[in-house]
């Protein structure tokens, strides 16, 4: 175990951790604040989830949609149907793995870059 191994992300809203810790048994979660400190011992012991943390992007979806369409149509093809569900478990988990890194692709680019048309 590494001892100075830490979540980076402050397990209430998200931010950066700033050197701020709750341990609570034997897991620790990084906080943005004293404030959030609090928060976080509030939340776990509601024992309440983060839920969802990010969110997608809309535009990102169009562009791994685009890409994937020869993926689809080879698998649609190997597993003779249209339809999803019907495919072989191992072609339609290959397929959601290609789907999101073209996804994961996009975004790390505008992440890198930024993202134009916004005034
Ligand atoms: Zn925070």
């Amino acid at each position: 175990m590494y001892r100075h191994k830490s979540p980076s992300l402050c397990g209430y809203c998200l931010k950066p951790g700033r050197g701020f810790f709750v341990r609570i048994e034997d897991k620790v979660w990084a906080s943005c604040s004293i404030k959030h400190m609090d928060k976080i011992k509030e939340r776990i012991a509601n024992k309440e989830s983060l839920g969802i943390n990010a969110v997608s992007n809309p535009q990102g979806v169009d562009y791994a949609l685009k890409q994937v369409k020869e993926n689809y149509k080879s698998y649609a093809k190997k597993n003779g149907s249209w339809i999803l569900h019907q495919w072989d478990p191992m072609d339609k988990k290959m397929f959601f793995q290609i789907f999101l890194s073209h996804y994961l692709s996009y975004e790390s680019n505008l992440a890198d870059r930024g993202m134009d048309g916004h005034k």
